[in-house]
C-alpha cells in the first residue's frame, strides 16, 4: 500500500513513512493510492466481534508491511485498554431510528483518543526499532492537544509540543494539556486563534531545514494514521444496526473534516452509508461550501463548541482531491486561491461532493437549546459539539434509515456551556476528579514562526 500527496508532486510513501511525517513536502496530505474494499461477508462477520477485532480487520489492509499481524493486534489491544467502557464506542438509542455513538470514553474524554492512543503505540514501535526520534508539533483547538499529550507522555523516542490558542480552550482542556509532568511534553499558549496555530504549524513543516533538523512529525488530523483509526467505529456502529444488509446514515460534528472523512473511507471500503451529514457550528465554511457558495474563509467566531471553531478545514483537501478526480494540480491551484481568501468549486466536483455529503449548521442558541431539550427528554447531558450534531441530525434524518449521530466529547469537558444551558454542572468521571488540584505548566508564545522555532529547538531533548 502506497500513499500519495493530494498536491501530486511529493514522493509516494509507505504507511510508516506517511504516518511518521504527517504533511507531504509539497504541502499536500497523504492519501492511500487505492482504497481497499471489504466484501459484504467480511462486514457481516464483524457482528458480535469486539471493537479490537473489527479494528484489526478494517485497518490491516492500509498498514502494509509496517507491522506484522501480531504486532498490530498488540498495538490495538494496548491502545484501547485504558478506555472507560468495554464496548469502547457504545451506541445509545435516542429516539426511534436515531442513535448516539458515544466516542468519549477514552482517557481525555473526546473522540480524539481513538486515533491518538493507537498513533502513540505505532510511533513508539516504529521509532524504537530504528532507534530514531521525532519532535511532534501539533496545533489544537483543545482536544487534539490533550489527547496527544496523554498518548505520548513519557515515551522515550518522542518530544511533543502542542500549540493551543491562548484563552480559547476550556479549562478542562487546558488542564489536561498543562498538568502532565513528564519532561517530553510541552503546552504552548499562542497569542492567536486556532487557524493561527495551524498556520504556524504549516510554516514549520514548510521550512525543510527546521523540519529535518528537529525530525518534525505531525499528529494533527492531517496525519493519515489518525483518519484511519477513526474509520473503525463507523463499522462497529453500522454493523450493530444491521449493516451490511441495512443502510445507515451518520451525522458528524465537524471542524477539520477528519472524522467525517473517515466515514467517507468506510463508505468507499464497502459500508452501506446513505448520507454523511456535516454538522457545523456558526463557523460554517463547510456548510456554505456544500451549499454551493464556494469555499471562502471568514474570521473565526469563538463558540461554545470550540473544537469546531475553524475556518480552514485541513482534511477537506482530501475530499477535494477525490472530487477533482485525484488531480493534484487542480488541488494545488485551489489551495493557492484559498491563501488569497477562497475559491469556487467546479460544477463536476460539487456534484461529486454532494453525492456523498450533506450539511447543516447550528447557531449558538440552537446548540444551547438542544442541550436543554435533550436533558429534559432523556435525563442525559450532551457536550456542545454533540448537541450541534443532534440538532442537524434531527433536521436531516428520515424515518426509513437509521441515523447515527457522533457524540464527540464528554459533557464534563465543557462544563460552563452545559451548565449555562441546563443549570447542571456535569462532574468529571472519578478517574480524573483531581484534575483541578494538579499543578499546571505552560508557556505563552507570540504568533511568530521564528520565535516559535527557536523556542522549540530549546525544548527538545538531544
Ligand atoms: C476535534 C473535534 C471535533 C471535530 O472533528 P474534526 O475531525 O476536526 O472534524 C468535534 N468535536 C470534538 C469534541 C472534537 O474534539
Amino acid at each position: 500500500m502506497r500513499y500519495i500527496s493530494t498536491r501530486g508532486t511529493a514522493p509516494a510513501l509507505s504507511f510508516e513513512e506517511a504516518m511518521l511525517t504527517g504533511l507531504a513536502r509539497d504541502g499536500g496530505l497523504y492519501v492511500p493510492e487505492t482504497i481497499p474494499t471489504l466484501t459484504p461477508e467480511q462486514i457481516a462477520r464483524m457482528s458480535g466481534q469486539s471493537y479490537e477485532e473489527v479494528a484489526f480487520t478494517v485497518m490491516r489492509p492500509f498498514v502494509g508491511d509496517t507491522f506484522t499481524d501480531s504486532e498490530f493486534r498488540d498495538l490495538i489491544a494496548k491502545a484501547y485498554a485504558g478506555f472507560g467502557h468495554d464496548a469502547r464506542a457504545p451506541l445509545v438509542e435516542l429516539a426511534p431510528n436515531h442513535f448516539l455513538l458515544e466516542l468519549f470514553h477514552g482517557p481525555t474524554l473526546a473522540f480524539k483518543d481513538f486515533a491518538m492512543q493507537i498513533i502513540g503505540q505505532m510511533f513508539q514501535l516504529a521509532l524504537g526499532r530504528k532507534n530514531a526520534r521525532v519532535t511532534i508539533v501539533g496545533a489544537t483547538s483543545g482536544d487534539t492537544g490533550s489527547a496527544a499529550i496523554e498518548a505520548f507522555r513519557g515515551l522515550e523516542n518522542v518530544d511533543v509540543v502542542i500549540l493551543y490558542p491562548h484563552g480559547r480552550v476550556s479549562e478542562v482542556q487546558r488542564r489536561q494539556m498543562t498538568t502532565p509532568g513528564e519532561d517530553n511534553v510541552h503546552a504552548l499558549a499562542l497569542d492567536g486563534d486556532f487557524d493561527d496555530c495551524q498556520a504556524r504549524l504549516k510554516d514549520m513543516f514548510n521550512d525543510f531545514e527546521f523540519r529535518d533538523g528537529v525530525q518534525l512529525a505531525g499528529v494533527n488530523s492531517i496525519n493519515w494514521g489518525r483518519v484511519l483509526a477513526q474509520v473503525v467505529y463507523y463499522f462497529t456502529s453500522a454493523v450493530a444496526l444491521g449493516a451490511p444488509a441495512r443502510e445507515v446514515s451518520f451525522t458528524v460534528p465537524t471542524g477539520n473534516f477528519g472524522d467525517i472523512f473517515a466515514g467517507y473511507i468506510a463508505k468507499r471500503m464497502g459500508l452501506p452509508i446513505a448520507d454523511l451529514v456535516v454538522a457545523t457550528n456558526q463557523n460554517d465554511i463547510l456548510h456554505r461550501c456544500l451549499n454551493g457558495q464556494g469555499y471562502r474563509k471568514g474570521t473565526v467566531h469563538p463558540s461554545i463548541s470550540p473544537s469546531m471553531d475553524i475556518q480552514v478545514s485541513s482534511n477537506f483537501e482530501r475530499a477535494l482531491f477525490d472530487a477533482y478526480d485525484r488531480d493534484g494540480n487542480a488541488v494545488a491551484q485551489l489551495m493557492t486561491e484559498l491563501a488569497q481568501g477562497g475559491f469556487d468549486v467546479s460544477q463536476g466536483a460539487m456534484q461529486a461532493l454532494t453525492e456523498i455529503y450533506s450539511s447543516g449548521r447550528a447557531s449558538e442558541e440552537e446548540t444551547s437549546q438542544t442541550i436543554a431539550d435533550f436533558v429534559t427528554r432523556t435525563g442525559e447531558l450532551l457536550c456542545p459539539h454533540s448537541a450541534v450534531a443532534v440538532k442537524v441530525a434531527n433536521e436531516r434524518r428520515d424515518a426509513a434509515t437509521p441515523m447515527i449521530t457522533l457524540a464527540t466529547a464528554h459533557p464534563a469537558k465543557f462544563p460552563d456551556a452545559v451548565e449555562a444551558a441546563t443549570g447542571i454542572r456535569p462532574p468529571l468521571p472519578a478517574r480524573m476528579a483531581d484534575l483541578f488540584d494538579r499543578p499546571e505548566r505552560l508557556t505563552r508564545v507570540a504568533n511568530d514562526v521564528e520565535a516559535l522555532k527557536t523556542h522549540i529547538k530549546g525544548l527538545i531533548r538531544a
